[in-house]
């Protein structure tokens, strides 16, 4: 069964959630403290995180970047006031899903399962998009079956694309998802990397066939 993290500062919820979710045949870890969270999803490795956004000393959102940057966990936030949503749909904290206190528990339960299927934990770590194919599990590359060999950021990046193949990311997105929300460097950096990123991934780097630039918004990949 399917492990999980909750990180819930109030006792007797975390004691609620963990009672129920145990009973739904989980296996529950838990803990009221934000630092201790991310040293348990470190060393636990759950498939998914339940995170509290007011937290005293670690908060939950900056618990779900730190997170987010590291693994591909699924992550549900709690919120506790409609003042919190804004910045919880506002920022690009990588969270899969989020819940409004105060929620039922049939509703946590078919969003925690909801979000384990959308998981790219549960589902094959292969991503492919025509001749290319993406390991992340193993973070290999293979274009046309001969694998090509990518830095640690234009991994990343690649990755990011393909795990939203289809869509258009901007440049912001990107930076935040690959380069971490305390960069402070030129934006222009995702440009280079893409560069880099098509010159070993597609046949003809001057007509990409996966990776496009869409004017004024960001990159896609197809
Ligand atoms: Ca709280």
């Amino acid at each position: 069964m399917p492990k999980l993290l909750i990180v819930e500062d109030e006792k007797v919820l975390l004691d609620l959630l963990t009672h129920h979710l145990e009973n739904e045949g989980y296996t529950v870890i838990g803990t009221t403290n934000g630092e201790e969270g991310l040293e348990l999803a470190r060393r636990e490795q759950p498939d998914l995180c339940l995170l509290d956004v007011m937290l005293p000393g670690l908060d939950g959102l900056s618990l779900c970047r730190i997170l987010r940057r590291e693994s591909d966990v699924a992550i549900i936030l709690l919120t506790a006031r409609a003042g919190e949503i804004d910045r919880v749909i506002g920022l690009d904290n990588g969270a899969d899903d989020y819940l409004v206190k105060p929620f039922s528990l049939p509703e946590l339960t078919a969003r925690i399962r909801a979000a384990l299927r959308r998981s790219p934990r549960r589902n094959d770590t292969v991503l492919r998009a025509g001749n290319l194919q993406v390991d992340l599990a193993a973070r290999r590359v293979f274009v046309d079956s001969r694998e090509v060999k990518l830095s640690h950021k234009e991994f990343e990046l690649l990755a990011t694309l393909m795990r939203n193949k289809g869509a258009v990311l901007s440049r912001e997105f990107l930076i935040n998802q690959v380069w971490g929300y305390d960069f402070d460097g030129d934006i222009r950096t995702v440009d280079v990397h893409i560069r880099w990123l098509r010159e070993k991934i597609e046949r003809d780097p001057s007509k990409p066939e996966h990776l496009q630039t869409v004017r004024g918004v960001g990159y896609r990949i197809d």
